[in-house]
């Protein structure tokens, strides 16, 4: 079925120009870029797009990587994009992603870890929205 999930290009992946790179990556393995913008988070949006975490202990190290450089927030669409995109991404602890993922590929360590993915339809949906309206996303 075809879907759509949200992705987001961390700083510590814009800091090292690996957009072009890590885009390749996402359309070689069959997913479209239907909507991208390049923003800098505001601490009240990265607070907010990562609130289910907020009581872990990571949380203000978290919030403090996502806004320290701009990040590329996107839109994939695809066959199973959820999922799919999921495993191009790789574990969260790069240490642990297998060979040829994004994660494996061009992550520093767990928490500057290049990319986000929305890990279902519910929360890919949330995750658009909170970026996205529907007549920026053309696909
Ligand atoms: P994922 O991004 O793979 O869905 P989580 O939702 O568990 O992973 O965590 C969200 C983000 O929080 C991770 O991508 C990473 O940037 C950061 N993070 C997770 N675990 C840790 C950790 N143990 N130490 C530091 N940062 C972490
Ligand atoms: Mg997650």
């Amino acid at each position: 079925m075809t879907e759509r999930t949200f992705s987001i290009l961390k700083p510590d992946a814009t800091e090292r120009n690996l957009t072009g790179k890590i885009n390749a990556v996402i359309e070689d393995a069959g997913l479209r870029i239907v909507a991208q913008r390049r923003i800098r988070m505001t601490e009240a949006q990265a607070k907010t797009f990562y609130e289910v975490h907020k009581d872990r202990p990571f949380y203000g190290e978290l919030v403090g990587q996502m806004t320290s450089a701009p990040v590329v927030v996107q839109v994939l669409e695809g066959e199973n994009a959820v999922a799919k995109y999921r495993e191009i991404m790789g574990a969260t602890n790069p240490e642990q992603a297998a060979e040829g993922t994004i994660r494996k590929l061009f992550a520093k360590n767990v928490g500057e870890n290049s990319v986000h993915g929305s890990d279902s339809q519910d929360n890919a949906k949330l995750e658009i929205a909170q970026f996205f309206t529907e007549d920026q996303i053309v696909g």
